[in-house]
């Protein structure tokens, strides 16, 4: 049952093959039964209490295509009733007192949660092993990361723990993760999911979106969770089309751009054989290539890792021992609590970012940092502008090399630089995918697929009509 996608598993619902609980059953055994550390809670009550509740409806025939499918949620996603950590010691003992909406959407939805994913600590990193609660292992080889932020959810759902799983993308948290364990995942156009209740890392830049075995797959779950939100201003208010609506027409005559920023030193050539092979394959659908530049994407770096340490120094300060999170015990004076506190409450990398960010608020070096990054923020956005007058999507690889060794960077720099093609888009708050492409000496390898704003339904329509040409998605580890 689970190597199913979520079409075939409600079909199989529909048909009476199985009941959800029989579903749900399946997948919390082979959850308890698994060692990759992809879960930080299992919620195995709630989960035989929704499947009983969708039986019902199956039952009644008041279903959808998600009703009764169990799923991952990444543990950054306030669950009412549910501990809602961010993989961090500072929320251990953190009980969400509501749903994020995207947790109100799925539970409206009639999904079944099986848990809260495993995840970098407040999502930040790229391997999944700044989590408090331990790094994730890759299903394809347990000696290596399964990538980040959302490595729970990614390996979840690879390692057939979940039929999908939920994720959040700052820098390439949906799409890095997704590419190291074979599976399929999009990070929507900014403003598209609602980030209300999203434990906010950097908020100008992190979005919602699924992670999932298709396409197909990834457009019925983006169904269910985009859409305008009034809690979350940075919402939009377009309209919501049925992502599933337009994933077989052709795309004769789609215009490709290589940017050849994306193929010069550093990629791994294995890497760049398969990302070359998919290309390939495009072109015998009947799309046309074309080579491009992005001037300023070699600023991606500075720029990300300026501004997101700037965000995410301003929204961390509520953890304090007061407002949220871990308090220390027996505090001499109020400059003590909030030191302790957290000193205890956050990891070596948090600490880093958030002492990254102040500095480059203060007001001597405001001018020099953040007001510079923003600069080049514009410029970055600007370059896809001027190349979506040109092609209609833009292809690379989404990360340099293919999964690497747990605790293979000793320093923070190095694992910041595998973040190189993920970065500029959401800078620039654009919409792009990862899909599997093929294997690098037997580690999975994920395209990446960047669309114009508000262009997941064809992004989402390039991403099935290949998984109908190739079978790099059914591959497992
Ligand atoms: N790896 C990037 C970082 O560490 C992106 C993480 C993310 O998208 N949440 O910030």
């Amino acid at each position: 049952m689970h190597d199913k996608t979520i079409a075939e598993l409600a079909q199989g619902l529909k048909n009476k093959e199985f009941s959800s609980v029989e579903l749900t059953q399946h997948y919390l055994d082979r959850i308890n039964a698994s060692d990759l550390n992809a879960f930080i809670t299992i919620t195995d009550e709630i989960a035989i209490k929704q499947a009983q509740v969708a039986d019902q409806h199956i039952a009644s025939s008041q279903s959808t295509t998600l009703t009764g499918i169990p799923y991952a949620h990444k543990d950054i996603f306030c669950t009412h009733g549910v501990k809602t950590s961010a993989a961090s010691k500072m929320l251990d003992n953190f009980i969400a007192p509501y749903d994020a909406t995207v947790s109100h959407k799925l539970n409206q939805s009639g999904l079944v949660m099986l848990g809260k994913a495993n995840m970098d600590e407040f999502a930040m990193g790229s391997s999944n092993e700044s989590s408090f609660y331990g790094a994730v292992k890759n299903p394809w080889d347990t000696n290596k990361v399964p990538g980040g932020s959302s490595g729970g959810s990614a390996v979840a759902v690879a390692g057939g723990l979940s039929a999908f799983a939920t994720g959040t993308d700052t820098g390439g948290s949906i799409r890095q993760p997704a590419s190291l364990c074979g599976i399929t995942g999009i990070k929507p156009t900014y403003g598209r999911v609602s980030r209300y209740g999203m434990i906010a890392y950097a908020s100008s830049l992190d979005q919602a979106g699924p992670l999932t075995k298709t396409a197909e797959d990834s457009a019925i779950v983006l169904n269910a969770i985009a859409g305008f939100d009034e809690k979350d201003s940075t919402s939009v208010d377009t309209e919501v089309p049925d992502y599933t609506q337009n994933l077989n027409d052709s795309i004769q005559g789609l215009t490709i751009g290589l940017p050849k920023e994306f193929f010069a030193e550093g990629l791994d050539d294995g890497v760049a054989k398969a990302i070359m092979a998919a290309v390939k394959e495009f072109e015998a659908l009947g799309a046309v290539v074309k080579e491009i530049s992005l001037p300023n994407s070699k600023y991606a770096i500075p720029t990300y890792y300026i501004v997101a340490p700037c965000e995410c120094s301003s929204n961390l300060s509520r953890m304090d021992g007061v407002r949220f999170g871990h308090r220390c015990t027996d505090p001499t004076d109020l400059e003590d609590l909030y030191l302790r506190s957290r000193t205890e409450g956050f990891g070596e990398e948090v600490k880093r970012r958030i002492m990254i960010g102040t500095y480059a608020l203060s007001a001597g070096y405001y001018d020099a940092y953040y007001l510079k990054a923003q600069k080049t923020r514009h410029l970055i956005s600007n370059d896809f502008k001027e190349a979506f007058k040109k092609v209609d999507v833009i292809m690379g690889p989404v990360s340099p090399t293919t999964a690497f060794d747990l605790g293979s960077f000793k320093d923070p720099v190095s694992m910041y630089l595998a973040d190189i093609y993920t970065l500029s888009t959401n800078l620039a708050g654009l919409p792009a995918m990862s899909i599997p492409a093929g294997l690098s000496q037997k580690m999975p390898v994920g395209l990446q697929m960047i669309g114009n704003y508000w262009s997941e339904s064809k992004l989402l329509n390039i991403a099935h009509q290949f998984q109908q040409q190739t079978d790099w998605h059914a591959q497992t580890p």
